[in-house]
């Protein structure tokens, strides 16, 4: 059964990672993400079904145009592996198949955001706002189904991760913004729904990654203003934390011995 569920959550993850390479690359543009069909940048051609199968597609064209032999990007099938990886790790690491769809669209939706901040420097509102709602609702709605998920928990990491970041970027004027403050509202909601070690492994790691990246930027020679996007560190903290924070948690409390 497992397998079954493996296979299947991998295979819709390459599916929905296909998806998200179009959300990526158009919501910050302010484009629809369902029309027109995707195109080749360079020519205009559009992108047919058999050249749009995830990862494989990219693999059969050795990463060029079917029709002007442009290169593409290795960005679109590293979104997709990723957003594989991510819900075939999300399948193994939750018993409950509700509870790894829940942290699976999770993922999906920070990766995103941490996509489109590397690029643009800014993690759009109308990705955080719908997605505090929708995983709000879905927390709650998994609650009241009985699974073992933590309203009030919820809450606290909501307001621990994102209050505490909201302080950081108000004190500290460093490069962190508000959509950085949101996007860890964001995490500490779902992941304070799961248990109180995730929000503290995600936030250990996502600030960890973040100061690291933002001294190296500093050592070579960045000024203050224009240090690394958060984002990305926020969602790698977020990552880890989601597939293996009862790891991390059993390691610390063992070391502390
Ligand atoms: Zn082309």
């Amino acid at each position: 059964m497992l397998v079954v569920r493996a296979v299947v959550f991998a295979a819709f993850g390459l599916a929905v990672g296909s998806f998200l390479t179009v959300v990526i690359h158009r919501v910050p543009r302010r484009e629809s993400i369902v029309a027109p069909r995707s195109a080749c940048p360079a020519c205009g051609a559009q992108i047919g079904a058999r050249d749009n199968i995830p990862v494989l597609s990219y693999l059969l064209l050795a990463g060029r145009c079917r029709h002007c032999r442009a290169p593409i990007s290795a960005e679109y099938p590293a979104v997709e592996a990723l957003t594989g990886g991510a819900f075939l790790g999300a399948a193994l690491a939750f018993g409950d198949v509700w509870v790894a769809a829940l942290v699976a669209g999770f993922l999906a939706v920070v990766e995103a955001a941490a996509a489109i901040d590397l690029h643009h420097r800014i993690i759009p509102n109308r990705i955080l706002y719908p997605s505090l709602v929708a995983f709000t609702v879905a927390v709650a709605a998994l609650w009241v189904a009985g699974r073992r998920v933590s309203l009030a928990g919820a809450a606290l990491g909501l307001l621990a991760y994102g209050g505490g970041l909201l302080v950081v970027a108000v004190v500290s004027r460093s490069g962190m913004g508000m959509g950085d403050v949101k996007l860890a509202g964001l995490v500490g909601l779902v992941l304070g729904a799961l248990g109180w070690q995730y929000v503290g492994v995600a936030a250990a790691l996502g600030i960890l990654a973040g100061g690291l990246l933002a001294i190296a930027a500093l050592l070579r020679g960045a000024r203050r203003k224009d240090v690394l996007p958060f984002g990305p560190s926020i969602a790698l903290g977020a990552l880890f934390s989601a597939l293996f924070a009862p790891h991390v948690a059993a390691w610390y409390t063992s070391a502390l011995r």
